[in-house]
């Protein structure tokens, strides 16, 4: 293992009310990979979230008369100092949350990808011109910034979360106030300081690191001024705040868990749909909200799919996130491995079998793991896993597999493989998620411009594109008569 103590971390504090703040108490961050410290940050409290929105307020006033250019051109340089800082941007990803370095890497271009479209489209957020019924009037609408949000956001993709629900709302003129996750704060302290680095104003981005969050969300949730939530998280968490946010009637916006499915049919190039399934199950040690959580294979073809499956699977390497060779990494905490062994062994007492995996390797590794004969009452089935391990089921017919695929709770993404074109719309279509693959394992990956979110329980509203711009903007008409 790389030892960690020499590393230069240094992001401890808090930045907010125009400054960097050290907080009378703090919170350890921890390496996943070896339990080791990593720091420790500012545990912020109630009092200096109503501090951070009393500076959000004034913020606000200027920033959304600051010239659309501008506010692009700001953004433009945030996101080209993310590619300066790329190595370390990484790396302390990695450290925080145990991703392997070569797909932390990666996650700084995904997350840099919104920064860039949005400093683009900055310019083009404007109103339209509607005709009247009556010749004496002329009507228009103009697109105004939502005002001051509050953002809260998971620790699994710690840079990617945050810029996809910032680079919009910035651009489009609000300011907005960020609790990142516990598990990883000091990727967003290290963005915050990118934004001011870049000419960002003073509090329009404030990032606030608490290790107690129902306390330190309250003053937002209460207060009027704070005109939207945006939420990327579990379920669980998402429908509580969603009924907070209720009591101001705030704009919302929540991306959700999910369960994908991924579908494949007997005329897929079953080579091909494996390594799909293996990219989208095992990335990130399968703790993705669009990661595939089930595996539906038509019966002929099941023998043979399910033996690349496992071989491809059994040729992952599983070890130190730090290292360019790792494959998989840990999961990212005690509780997370516990609810993917307890799916492993429910399945397993059911009658499933692992014919790869199936066990803890040591310490926070999970082994990549392929599981078939799934008994359709797993819990694997119907909870979401955040783990390396992929359950394989048979199906005969295409309804049979498109009703399987959508007997679920959750509709966030969805993914088939099929070379038949017609099939190919037919179940497009049928599939009740926001997002569909079609021969496409990966249809997020660099792809800032399309929307992503998801349907029932996997949230409300979209990031990304002119839909995740949206979220940001306030219509407002106006009638002239003239
Ligand atoms: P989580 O819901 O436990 O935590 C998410 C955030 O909510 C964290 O910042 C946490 O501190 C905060 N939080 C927790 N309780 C809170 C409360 N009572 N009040 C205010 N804030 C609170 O989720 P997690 O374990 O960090 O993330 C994994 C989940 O996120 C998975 O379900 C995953 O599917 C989902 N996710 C969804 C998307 C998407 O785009 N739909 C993307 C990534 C992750």
């Amino acid at each position: 293992m790389t030892t960690l103590l020499n590393d230069p971390v240094t992001r401890s504090k808090a930045y907010f009310d125009g400054e960097w703040r050290s907080a009378p108490k703090t919170f350890e961050v921890i390496h996943p990979g070896n339990s080791q410290t990593i720091g420790s940050v500012a545990d912020c409290t109630a009092d200096d979230a109503r501090r951070a929105i009393d500076a959000a307020e004034v913020a606000l006033q200027e920033w959304r008369k600051v010239n659309p250019y501008r506010r692009g051109q700001i953004l433009r340089k945030w996101h080209d100092l993310m590619f300066e800082h790329k190595e370390q941007l990484a790396r302390l990803m990695t450290l925080e949350m145990g991703k392997p370095i070569t797909e932390t890497r990666g996650e700084v271009h995904y997350a840099a990808s919104f920064i860039e479209w949005c400093s683009e489209e900055a310019s083009r957020i404007g109103g339209e011109r509607v005709p009247s019924r009556f010749d004496h009037k002329r009507g228009f609408t103009s697109s105004e910034p939502v005002g001051i949000v509050y953002a809260v956001t998971p620790w699994n993709f710690p840079a990617g979360m945050i810029t996809r629900k910032a680079a919009p709302a910035l651009a489009a003129g609000c300011v907005m106030i960020l609790k990142p996750a516990e598990q990883s704060p000091m990727t967003a302290l290290y963005l915050a300081e990118l934004w001011l680095q870049a000419g960002g104003p003073a509090n329009t981005l404030q990032v606030l690191p608490t290790n107690d969050a129902p306390a330190f969300s309250v003053p937002f949730m209460d207060d009027p001024r704070v005109r939207k939530l945006t939420f990327t998280g579990s379920t669980a968490v998402g429908r509580l705040l969603y009924g907070q946010a209720a009591k101001t009637i705030k704009r919302v916006s929540l991306e959700l868990g999910g369960h994908a499915p991924f579908l494949i049919f007997a005329d897929a190039d079953l080579e091909k749909a494996a390594r799909e399934v293996m990219n989208s199950k095992f990335r990130n040690a399968g703790q993705t909200c669009i990661s595939t959580n089930r595996v539906y294979v038509q019966r002929e073809v099941a023998p043979e799919f399910t033996a690349v499956l496992s071989r491809l699977t059994g040729d992952l390497v599983l070890g130190d996130p730090l290292l360019d060779s790792t494959g998989v990494g840990p999961v990212v905490e005690q509780a997370g491995l516990d609810k993917v062994r307890a799916q492993v062994d429910d399945a397993i007492s059911r009658g499933a079998t692992a014919t790869v995996g199936g066990h803890v390797r040591d310490g926070l590794y999970f082994q990549p793991t392929v599981l078939t004969d799934v008994h359709p009452d797993s819990l694997i089935l119907r909870e979401e896993t955040f783990g390396p391990v992929a359950p394989v089921v048979v199906f005969d017919t295409e309804e049979e597999g498109l009703a399987l695929a959508n007997a679920s709770e959750y509709g966030l993404a969805a993914y088939a493989y099929t070379r038949d074109l017609g099939r190919a719309f037919r179940v497009a279509e049928g599939l009740e998620y926001g997002i569909v693959g079609i021969n496409d394992g990966g249809p997020s990956a660099a792809a800032p411009q399309m929307p992503f979110g998801g349907m029932k329980n996997s949230g409300v509203g979209r990031e990304g594109g002119h839909w995740g711009l949206d979220e940001y903007l306030e219509t407002k008409y106006i009638s002239m008569g003239i």
